[in-house]
């Protein structure tokens, strides 16, 4: 990437999410545009290396042309008190709601009760999906998943239940409610093996972590699951990437997870991906400089970045990957 600019950024968080207060990301420009390269910071050099992918995608190449020219989106209901949920929903104007469940051992009764409040806040035409983030068991995601979608008025699926692909299939043969794979194709070594062990119904994709638009377009394709996109906490520059691969999919049957930009208390774009009415337009942005001075990681996290690019760039080239 010699000969052109790149910035690392570090942006507060509206909310702590994922247990993240602040996100820290690069951005690096290409011949075709700007790219974001923002593994979390947990991640390993080998794990990071699709997120360079697709910022290298993003910046050397552009993305494949669109079928669509918006994209629906979720609102997040995150656990909060069934009054707060009402009011979060009914003021994102979106007609599918995803609510995160199972936030800490016990919560079932105020998950019920959030649910239920949500599916008030929507009427009876939105839809309503829940996220457990992969914190039950096979009995308990059964039982929880049973009174969840009793409140919803039906649930239109529930995400990631369990940690393991086999944990999934066996709560799949148990209850009515579709599953949504998410952590099990984001960080698995092969995300085909959730089709092939009958575990989902739907597929999460990220195209970050699955090393770009066109990697993640033939995932969908091989795995022959309806696929929702979601984001990966990016500034508006890698959620355009995400954008372009909701808009690229042939079909797109269920709203997706990106209107995460709200989540961060800045971008480094003049005119943020931010949804309207539950929808988001396909466009591309380019960094505005006077707008992410602001938001520069100091030098000891500058540097940081810049290690972690070097080296995955070295794997990376000698993986040929
Ligand atoms: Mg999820």
């Amino acid at each position: 990437m010699r000969g052109v600019r790149s910035h690392v950024y570090a942006i507060p968080m509206t909310t702590r999410f994922r247990g993240i207060t602040v996100r820290e990301g690069m951005l690096l420009e290409g011949p075709a545009g700007w790219g974001e390269f923002c593994p979390f910071t947990e991640y390993d050099d080998h794990e990071s290396a699709p997120w360079l992918a697709a910022a290298l995608e993003a910046a050397e190449q552009g993305w494949p042309r669109p079928v669509r020219d918006r994209v629906p989106v979720n609102c997040i209901v995150p656990a909060v008190s069934p009054e707060r949920a009402h009011v979060i929903v009914t003021a994102s104007g979106c007609a599918t709601a995803k609510v995160k469940v199972a936030d800490e051992p016990g919560s079932l009764g105020d998950d019920v009760e959030r649910v239920a409040a949500v599916r008030d806040a929507l009427g009876s035409t939105g839809e309503v999906r829940v996220d457990a983030n992969a914190r039950w068991d096979v009995d308990e995601a059964v039982t929880a998943i049973r009174a969840l979608d009793k409140a919803a008025g039906g649930l239109q699926y529930v995400e990631q239940p369990c940690v393991t692909i086999e944990e999934l299939a066996a709560v799949r043969r148990r209850v009515d409610v579709r599953i949504a794979a998410d952590e099990s194709i984001r960080r698995a070594e092969d995300p085909l093996r959730v089709a092939v062990a009958g575990a989902a119904d739907v597929a999460v994709l990220k195209c970050a972590p699955l090393g770009g638009v066109r990697r993640a377009l033939a995932v969908a394709e091989a795995c022959g699951l309806p696929c929702i996109v979601s984001s990966a906490l990016q500034t508006s520059v890698g959620l355009a990437g995400e954008i372009a691969l909701a808009a690229a999919l042939p079909e797109l049957d269920f709203a997706c997870g990106l209107g995460t930009g709200a989540l961060l208390t800045a971008d480094v774009v003049d005119d943020p991906l931010l949804p309207v009415d539950g929808w988001l337009p396909v466009l591309r942005t380019a960094p505005e400089p006077t707008r992410w001075k602001g938001l520069s990681a100091d030098p000891e996290r500058a540097a940081w970045w810049e290690a972690r690019l070097a080296r995955v760039q070295r794997g990376s080239t000698r993986t040929g990957g």
